[in-house]
């Protein structure tokens, strides 16, 4: 059998990876590659093998880097089943529904950027055919040159539409953690909590083969153990290949116990100075885990009550997801569900639904907090809020999340003096703040826990899903611990014996 390595190779998004035996084609994750331009375009790059030809697709969680190109995998062709537990079968509709509509937008605004500035639309498109063509690995100057307008047109169509997306929905199946499902002639697969958001999964892979079985395992992204609400990751005690994530290779968090002592410092801060209190942050799993903390902070009588604005409608709706299904709680939040306390709510938080609704915010009296998406203030309600409220000293702008370079989140973070939003500068004059102990992923020394957990080791150990850097610094520790290793590029296809 072979595995293809087709996203998530030396870098953090795009997970894709197929599973080819002499009979079945199985594919685990359809991400979205996110980022800088340059790993952008691949999602332009014509899939690497015949989507009507793949026999199922396992999906590992919800998050966009995962299954973003699952429309685009269904408008090519692709028509089988989709496995993923249910919970991530729900949070899934809401973030492909969301991915759909960005796509269609931009589409929109970039053809009628076209239609009035042609000459600067046409260099734009020549550029982006450039980087296209260079992903696709091919002499850049040369498809630029015998590139067909037709081509051109494509890129400035959406990657998918909604259609796209209700397609693909279509095809989900949920199933329970911990029960395996055949999926394919010779391959069955069992889903394994993995600790990272609602319904994420380790995915492990038996694969019927002449010399007997073997098992291929997916860590997915992988959680920390202790996170709050959810369950922690499951350990693997066995598998003939693995294929791990290293986002954080390298990297030690901050403690959970120091991050909630600085969340609940700057409430204070901001209670005392009649201030506002402004975190921007992911929609699903991040804004969920905020809300837990400052419930459990108010409980413990740690902050005092101050009114807390939840600005995100995907968020809202996440938070519905992770409410119907109290069966993936870990045991704290059952007790607090079973006392009548959910996990995924502050006592009279205000959810704020209309786009005007959310502009009136500022105009309410202080304190206040706000928790708005997204997480890094590239788009979405939270850029409204930052621009009205950059340039005032009692605002605290507290970030809880991961700031990807280049991002307006991470100019704020880094101290930047002038911002410049909507095609205003802008004099930034609040607090900023940071929190780093509040992450999805497991660090380095949890990540080496859990390998540590297999009593019989990989034939190989793939690693992926994290930056050169850190893959740089987590291999060997992995080869100390015992497990030969390998760290493939992309489309790198790999033989398995
Ligand atoms: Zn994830």
């Amino acid at each position: 059998m072979r595995l293809h390595f087709l996203g998530a190779t030396r870098t953090v998004t795009g997970s894709q990876f197929l599973l080819e035996t002499d009979r079945a084609r199985v594919l685990v994750d359809c991400g979205m590659f996110q980022g800088s331009p340059h790993d952008v375009i691949r999602n332009r790059v014509p899939f690497s093998y015949a989507p009507a030809e793949i026999d199922a697709l396992l999906l590992t969680h919800a998050h966009l880097d995962h299954c973003g190109l699952i429309p685009h995998l269904a408008g090519s062709g692709f028509r089988k089943p989709i496995y993923a537990t249910k919970g991530t079968v729900d949070l899934t509709r809401i973030v492909l529904l969301d991915s759909a509509k960005l796509q269609e937008e931009a589409a929109e605004s970039h053809q009628r950027f076209a239609a009035r500035h042609a000459e600067r639309a046409a260099a734009e498109d020549e550029e982006t055919m450039a980087a296209f063509a260079a992903a696709a690995k091919e002499d850049p100057a040369a498809a630029t040159r015998h590139a067909s307008p037709g081509a051109m047109t494509g890129l400035r169509e959406p990657l998918y539409t909604t259609a796209d997306a209700n397609a693909a929905l279509a095809l989900f199946r949920g199933v329970e953690y911990g029960a395996e499902v055949e999926i394919a002639p010779g391959i069955a697969a069992t889903f394994l909590d993995a600790g990272h958001i609602l319904g994420s999964a380790i995915v492990r892979v038996r694969v019927a083969q002449p010399g007997g079985d073997r098992v291929v395992v997916f860590s997915g992204d992988l959680g920390r153990p202790g996170t709050p609400i959810i369950r922690d990751p499951v350990r693997v005690a066995s598998a003939d290949y693995l294929v791990i994530e290293s986002t954080y290779g390298g990297r030690t968090h901050e403690s959970a116990e120091e991050a909630i002592r600085l969340l609940g410092e700057a409430v204070k801060l901001t209670a005392d100075a009649k201030g506002v209190l402004l975190m921007p942050s992911f929609a699903i799993g991040r804004t969920q885990e905020v809300v837990y903390q400052l419930d459990r902070l108010f409980e413990a009588g740690t902050i005092p009550r101050i009114p807390l604005y939840l600005d995100s409608p995907m968020a809202q709706k996440a938070t519905d997801v992770y409410r119907a299904h109290p069966g993936y709680f870990d045991e704290e939040a059952r007790a607090l569900v079973a006392r009548n306390d959910s996990p995924v709510d502050y006592p009279g938080a205000v959810v704020v639904n209309s786009a005007r609704d959310s502009q009136a915010i500022e105009q309410g009296p202080r304190p206040f907090m706000v928790v708005a998406s997204n997480g890094m203030i590239t788009g979405g309600r939270i850029v409204q809020h930052v621009k009205a409220l950059v340039g005032d000293p009692a605002m605290t702008l507290l970030f809880v999340g991961y700031q990807g370079d280049g991002t307006l989140g991470a100019h704020l973070q880094q101290g930047a003096k002038s911002v410049r939003i909507d095609g205003q500068d802008l004099a930034v004059r609040c607090q900023v703040r940071s929190i780093d102990g509040f992450s999805a992923h497991a660090d380095e020394p949890e990540l080496l826990a859990w390998l540590s957990a297999f009593r019989r080791k990989p034939r190989t150990t793939f690693i992926v899903h994290g930056d050169p850097a850190a893959q740089a610094a987590f291999e060997p520790k992995v080869r100390a611990l015992g497990f030969p290793t390998a760290v493939p590029v992309w489309r790198e296809t790999a033989e398995l014996a």
